[in-house]
C-alpha cells in the first residue's frame, strides 16, 4: 500500500502524520515496516542539530530502534561510543571537588549483556531524527514532506481531511483514513480535536547552553563521565559532552529567558568554576525550557490520534520523554497493524485508554522522582527529612530498588 499520487490536486494516504520529530518519524517508520503507506509532514527543513534536548536513549528505545532498523547506525553515529563511560559524577564545579559518583548507569554498562537485547545509548535528539529521516526515507512505504505545517482538520465517518501550507506557502489538501498528531507540547492538532492538556508546569526556570571548550576536558580532574551534576548553592547545574572533541551541553537551574540571554558564557564559567585562569568557550545556541507535567484528556477522536509530547510532556527526570513516547508508536503501530492486517478495530478504540493507564504511571513515577531528588521553594525542614528517607529507603531495600529499577527501564505496553 503505498501513497496515492494526486490526480486532482489533492493528495491521498492511508495514514497522515503530523510533525516529524522523533515520534511522528518513529510511527512513519512503524508502520510503513508493516506495510501501510504514510506521509509525514514537517515544517523544518533540516533537524535542529545546536538543541540536543533528549541524549539519554534507554535500552528499551534501542531494542525498539533495533526493530527498526537504526539501533547499528545510532551507535556508529553518535558521537560518545557506549563503553566510553557508565559513570555520573556530583561535584562542586567542573574543576572543582568530586562529592560522590555513581556508576553503571542508564543502561549503558549493559554491553553483549543477556539481560537486555541493546543497551543504553547516549545520542542527541538531532543525530537521532537524522537517522530516522533517512530511515524514512528508504522505505517505500513513507514519504516525508518538509517544509509543510498543518493547520486545520475536518473528520467524518470516512476519513480526514487536512489542510496543510506547503512549502511556497500554498493551502493543500491532503485526504486520509486517519491522521496522527505527533506535533509536539504546542500541538496544533490536540487543538483541532478539542482536547485538553491538564496538569502544570514548574514555575522555576532552566536554561540549556551549547557551548564549544577545546581545552575544558584537559583540565578536569574529576574523570570521565557521562553526566557531572555541579551542586554549587550558588549555581547548580548539569553538564556533559556532546562529543569527545570540544563540544559540550548544559542545563543552568533556576536561570529563565532574559537573565540567561545577557550573559550565557558567565553561566556557564559558574559551572566550571574556573575564576582564577578562565577556559575559553564559545558559546554556540541556548534554549530556555520549563518542566512540565502534562497530560492530554484523550488521545483520541474519532479517527485522528495524539502521540508523544502532543499527548504528554513529563519534566527530564527520569528521562522519560522521548523515551514514554516511543511506547506510544509501538502501542499505536499494532493497533493500525490489526486494523490493516486483520481488519480488527479494537485496538485502535482501545488506544487512548490503553496510552493513558501507561502515561499516568509515568508520570507518577517522573513526579515521585522529582519530589524525592529537588530541592522546593516553599519545603520546610520536616519536608527535607521526608525527603532523606524517601532516599534512604530506595538505597537500603531490595524491594524499593526494584521498584526504582523496574520504572526506570520501562514499563510494559499494557
Ligand atoms: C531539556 C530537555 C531534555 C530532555 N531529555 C530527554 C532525555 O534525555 N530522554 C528522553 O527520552 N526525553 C528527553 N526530553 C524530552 C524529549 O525531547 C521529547 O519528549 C521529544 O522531543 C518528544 O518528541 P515528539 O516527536 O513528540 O515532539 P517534538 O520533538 O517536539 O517534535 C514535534 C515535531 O512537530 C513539528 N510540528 C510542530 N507544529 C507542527 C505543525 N503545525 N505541522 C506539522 N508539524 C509540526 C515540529 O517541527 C517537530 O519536528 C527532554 C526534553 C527537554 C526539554
Amino acid at each position: 500500500m503505498k501513497p496515492i499520487p494526486s490526480t486532482d490536486g489533492r493528495r491521498r494516504t492511508p495514514v497522515l502524520v503530523i510533525g516529524g520529530g522523533p515520534v511522528g518519524l518513529g510511527t512513519a517508520i512503524e508502520l510503513a515496516q508493516h506495510g501501510t503507506a504514510c506521509i509525514v509532514i514537517e515544517p523544518r527543513a533540516d533537524v535542529s542539530w545546536l538543541r540536543p534536548r533528549a541524549k539519554t536513549t534507554s535500552t528499551r528505545t534501542m531494542e525498539h530502534f533495533r526493530r527498526w532498523g537504526i539501533a547499528g547506525t545510532v551507535r556508529r553515529r553518535a558521537p560518545i561510543p557506549q563503553s566510553w563511560s557508565d559513570e555520573v559524577v556530583f561535584c562542586t564545579t567542573l574543576l572543582g571537588r568530586e562529592v560522590t559518583r555513581f556508576d553503571r548507569c542508564l543502561g549503558l554498562d549493559l554491553i553483549d549483556d543477556d539481560l537486555v537485547a541493546e543497551g543504553g545509548q547516549q545520542a542527541p535528539q538531532p543525530l537521532i531524527e537524522s537517522i530516522m529521516r533517512d530511515r524514512v526515507c528508504e522505505l517505500p512505504e513513507a514519504e516525508l514532506l518538509v517544509g509543510h505545517r498543518f493547520v486545520g482538520l475536518t473528520q467524518d465517518d470516512s476519513g480526514v481531511v487536512a489542510t496543510v501550507v506547503d512549502e511556497s506557502g500554498n493551502l493543500i489538501t491532503i485526504l486520509s483514513e486517519f491522521l496522527v498528531g505527533c506535533d509536539g507540547s504546542r500541538s496544533a492538532v490536540r487543538e483541532a480535536i478539542g482536547a485538553k492538556y491538564e496538569g502544570s508546569a514548574d514555575e522555576r526556570p532552566n536554561f540549556n547552553v551549547v557551548f564549544r571548550a577545546e581545552s575544558l576536558a584537559a583540565r578536569m580532574r574529576l574523570g570521565d563521565a557521562v553526566h557531572y551534576w555541579v551542586l554549587n548553592p550558588g549555581q547548580p547545574g548539569l553538564v556533559g559532552r556532546l562529543n569527545l572533541v570540544d563540544e559540550w551541553w548544559c542545563v543552568i537551574m533556576g536561570v529563565g529567558a532574559e537573565e540567561g540571554a545577557v550573559d550565557p558564557a558567565r553561566l556557564v564559567h559558574n559551572l566550571i568554576g574556573d575564576e582564577t585562569e578562565p577556559v575559553a568557550i564559545e558559546v554556540l545556541a541556548t534554549d530556555p525550557w520549563r518542566a512540565r507535567m502534562q497530560v492530554s484528556d484523550t488521545f483520541r477522536s474519532g479517527r485522528v490520534f495524539l502521540a508523544g509530547d502532543a499527548a504528554h510532556i513529563v519534566p527530564p527526570t527520569g528521562a522519560k520523554g522521548l523515551n514514554l513516547a516511543v511506547a506510544d508508536v509501538r502501542i499505536l503501530a499494532r493497533a493500525f497493524e490489526d486494523f490493516y492486517s486483520r481488519g480488527r478495530a479494537e485496538r485502535l478504540q482501545q488506544y487512548s485508554a490503553t496510552c493513558l493507564r501507561r502515561v499516568w504511571k509515568v508520570q507518577r513515577f517522573s513526579w515521585w522522582m522529582t519530589s524525592m531528588l529537588h530541592r522546593f521553594p516553599d519545603e520546610n525542614a520536616f519536608d527535607h527529612r521526608r525527603q532523606l528517607a524517601e532516599l534512604d529507603y530506595i538505597t537500603g531495600s531490595r524491594a524499593g530498588q526494584t521498584t526504582l529499577a523496574e520504572n526506570y527501564v520501562g514499563l510494559p505496553l499494557d
